[in-house]
């Protein structure tokens, strides 16, 4: 469990840290506050764990055996959880919430829209 950046409770699990953004806060049962863990890295940590796996693939084939990929997911993995793990948890005001939950109704909604009449 992870620390509300408001009150200090450990009241975040890793699989609402993992999932949070804006439009989908983590929440705060104790003092019922939203908060987000801050992707500006994110990204960063998922091509990284992307290059890990294919470096590990690569020597796989050059290997010819299946080992080095396994490895490599493995290693992967454990990086991409370690990076989430370090995320720093950001609180989030109801209003933001709001905003960011309506403009991303709207992105689905224009989304739909497109792919109706396409
Ligand atoms: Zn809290």
């Amino acid at each position: 469990m992870y620390k509300c950046p408001t009150c200090s409770a450990s009241s975040i699990s890793f699989f609402r840290k993992w999932l949070s953004y804006p439009a989908l806060p983590a929440y705060c049962k104790t003092c019922k506050s939203y908060s987000h863990a801050q992707r500006s890295s994110g990204g960063v940590g998922l091509v990284v764990a992307v290059l890990i796996i294919t470096v590990f693939g690569f020597t796989a084939a050059a290997l010819q055996s299946g080992w080095p990929l396994l490895l490599g997911i493995a290693v992967a993995l454990a990086y991409y959880i370690w990076r989430v793990d370090s995320l720093q948890l950001e609180p989030l005001s109801p209003e933001l919430v709001s905003t960011a939950r309506k403009t991303e109704s709207m992105s689905w909604i224009i989304l739909l829209i497109a792919l109706i009449f396409n």
